[in-house]
């Protein structure tokens, strides 16, 4: 297998796998996979890449290249840093920017091809201002807000766009959107009612084409799929709903186990000595902490995955280092130097983000950068247009 040309930036600048202490390895087949399950279950709709925040930790450009390859041509970004970054690795990407237009910012949007997803009023007056000086159509969303309160024109304003087309003079309105505010919950009530307040929107524009699902709303049913999903999470392999998680894992957090002692009854293991052995215990430390993302909530019932069996967290998690009790594993089972899974196949994002008190999408965006990155499978060339 050669390896990918992050991979190979990598070894060339010394990094050899034997030797770090924590890898998180990204697994760009899997986004794929998770790419082509989503075309295949919303009825027909497109799937969007939702890349922002560095597509939630994982790398922008090796993955936003892996799912151009995959047949992705739509991408949403929070703000026009993440565009300008995400047109530099996907020079024909449609890309929308979901925090609108930002004031004063207009002319990068058209300099660079982003297209804002248009939220109010004044950023609907200040993109036709753009328009005039172009003298051409220009291309936006617009984004109606239908219970979330967050952005996207209100009520009333989207009462005016409706009665007033005039309103919309000389934009190019390539997509209609909202965005729910509950689809990790199906049982939700407000799923339903923002979908009973998109329809009418939906029927106002009705040659537009129409983006309501993320992730967790294409679950919730075709019916909430429309013409584009637009996804993250699901991309990378979470899953917030009940049920079975239908995505491929897609991260691989292990770090180094650096040391294996034995403690008698009645030590402490941590800051704070809130650990104490109950009797003679072997403790490993692992050398991974709350500065690589592994969150220190995760003291309290938090487990790792090491030479084949399940170890707690004995004691805080430090910055660096972490401690496990290893006393329940079989003799000879780790060794000085053995990886132990932090987040994997055996101890998943979603159970990681739920015995931290969190959700999956805070743990891969906390992932810091020391760990080394190792990418495996996907697509990371320029694709050709
Ligand atoms: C982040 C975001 C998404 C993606 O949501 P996931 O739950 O990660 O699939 C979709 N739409 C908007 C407007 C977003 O901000």
């Amino acid at each position: 297998m050669s390896l990918p040309e992050f991979f190979r930036d990598e070894a060339a600048a010394g990094f050899d796998p034997a030797s770090a202490s924590t890898i998180l390895t990204v697994d760009l087949d899997a986004i794929a996979a998770n790419y082509r399950h989503l075309r295949s279950i919303g009825a027909g709709a497109d799937v969007a890449g939702v890349v922002k925040a560095d597509a939630y930790g994982l790398g922008l450009v090796p993955v936003a290249r892996t799912l151009a390859h995959a047949g992705c041509t739509n991408f949403f970004v929070t703000d026009t840093d993440e565009g300008l970054a995400l047109r530099a690795a996907l020079p024909g990407a449609t890309i929308y920017v979901t925090n609108g237009l930002t004031p004063g910012a207009a002319a990068l949007y058209r300099g660079h091809g982003l297209r804002p997803c248009l939220g109010s009023l004044a950023e609907v007056e200040e993109w036709r201002t753009v328009v005039r000086h172009a003298g051409m159509a220009l291309p936006a969303a617009l984004h109606f807000d239908t219970g979330l309160s967050r952005l996207g024109f209100d009520e009333t304003e989207t009462a005016r766009l409706i009665a007033e087309p005039a309103l919309l003079a000389g934009i190019d309105v390539t997509l209609i959107m909202s965005h729910l505010a509950c689809s990790d919950e199906p049982e939700h009530p407000l799923n339903a009612l923002q979908l009973a307040r998109f329809r009418p929107i939906r029927k106002a524009f009705a040659s537009t084409p129409a983006s309501f699902a993320n992730s967790g709303g294409a679950l919730l049913g075709p019916d909430y799929c429309f013409d584009l999903i637009r996804s993250g999470y699901g991309l990378y392999g979470g899953t917030s709903g009940p049920g079975p998680n239908p995505f491929r894992a897609t991260v691989r957090l292990e770090t180094r186990l650096l040391q294996i002692r034995n403690v008698p009854a009645g030590v402490t293991a941590g800051y704070g000595a809130t650990w104490k052995a109950e009797a003679p215990r072997r403790l490993g430390v692992l050398a991974t902490g709350y500065a690589d993302g592994y969150f220190r909530s995760l003291a309290a019932n938090g487990r790792v995955y090491v030479g084949g069996h399940y170890a707690p967290i004995a004691g805080r998690v430090s910055m660096d280092l972490l401690t496990i009790d290893l006393t329940s594993l079989p003799e000879g089972a780790v060794k000085r130097g053995d990886l132990a899974e932090l987040i994997g196949p055996h101890v998943t994002l979603d159970e990681v983000a739920d015995r931290a008190g969190t959700i999956g999408y805070e743990v891969l965006t906390s992932l810091g950068d020391r760990a080394k990155r190792l990418y495996t499978g996907g697509h990371l060339a320029v694709p050709e247009s």
